[in-house]
């Protein structure tokens, strides 16, 4: 499960914002941003979990009624835009009701959240609705925003926000948060380095049974080649797999580097996409054919990008990572 915690660990700038709201010194505004699948979702409402948790000691406890109705999303000191279409703007009218419970105290304890996600979503004439309440701090009202940039929100909004940028993840953090949700190891370490620091989009591959299907299949083909004698039928599986091509190709140049680096002696060995005997000629192969194959792999995007046929490039690229390899 996620934690306050698990963001500590993954930068700075969460972990002051984290420990200043524990320790009872929570920002009048903060503005969460960074790439998407980082967490930022998670992040503001755990953090509106511990603002509004009772507990004695490290909130938030996720225990208490009070965690347990922000968790819920429906604890009175919880206020959200009414929008509940995910890609709609934010209007005036969907702010209303924060607005009018921002003039009266906290019904409940003495601290009350506002959440926007995808602040910037809200309207210019939404966010100068805001602006009264984010300039003038009541001691009672902290402003959580979410946001997977900084366009779209007013300077002046901004600047009456911290910016709180959450960093991508490590490849460490990743894998040990696919582990906690019971992905294998050799799964979760393959999606570690294919989803750039997100761990949503770690997740969302994961679930994604097209890719490990794309996996498969160029495991059966570049990486399969004994010789030039299996060129032919690799292409041929290759061949109704047109509609996957770049994705096939990001693959393909992912697990080259992944040799290359091992190679340079810069990284371990990779995780064998095909069987043991093709996987010892890649581990034998030189940094100086490692780096053909990848310039191979560079003109066969600029093909792609010139209308040449799949097939054709496929092909191509088969001979020349044979040659590379299986001499
Ligand atoms: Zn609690």
């Amino acid at each position: 499960m996620i934690t306050l915690d698990s963001f500590s660990a993954l930068g700075e700038p969460q972990r002051a914002l984290i420990d200043d709201i524990r320790a009872g010194r929570a920002p009048h505004a903060a503005l969460i941003t960074g790439i998407a699948g980082t967490g930022k979702r998670t992040l503001a409402r755990l953090l509106a979990c511990a603002l509004l948790c009772t507990a004695e000691g490290k909130r938030p406890c996720m225990q208490c009624k009070g965690c347990r109705r922000a968790q819920a999303m429906t604890h009175p000191d919880l206020l959200l835009p009414s929008t509940k279409e995910k890609d709609r703007s934010i209007k005036v009218e969907d702010l209303r009701e924060i607005i009018r419970a921002l003039s009266y105290h906290a019904s409940e304890g003495t601290r009350r959240v506002v959440l926007i996600e995808n602040a910037q979503r809200m309207t210019p004439q939404s966010q100068n609705a805001l602006l009264k309440s984010l300039e003038e701090p009541d001691g009672e009202t902290t402003f959580l925003l979410t946001s997977s940039g900084e366009t779209g929100l007013l300077p002046t909004v901004r600047s009456r926000c911290r910016v709180v940028r959450v960093q991508p993840w490590s490849d460490q953090q990743i894998i040990s948060a696919l582990r906690e949700r019971g992905i294998a190891q050799a799964r979760a370490q393959e999606l570690s380095k294919l989803c750039g620091g997100s761990l949503g989009t770690a997740l969302d591959m994961d679930g994604d049974e097209n890719y490990f299907a794309l996996r498969e299949a160029c495991g059966r083909t570049f990486f399969s080649l004994r010789s030039m004698q299996d060129v032919p039928v690799a292409s041929a599986h290759l061949k109704d797999k047109k509609d996957s091509a770049d994705e096939i190709l990001s693959m393909v140049e992912l697990k080259v580097r992944e040799y290359l680096l091992h190679a340079m002696r810069a990284a371990d060995a990779p995780e064998p996409m095909a069987e043991s005997r093709c996987h010892e000629m890649w581990l034998q192969a030189s940094p100086r054919s490692l780096e053909h194959i990848m310039s191979a792999l560079i003109d066969a995007r600029k093909y792609r990008a010139s209308n040449v046929s799949w097939q054709a490039i496929a092909e191509k690229l088969l001979y020349i990572i044979s040659e590379d390899i299986n001499s």
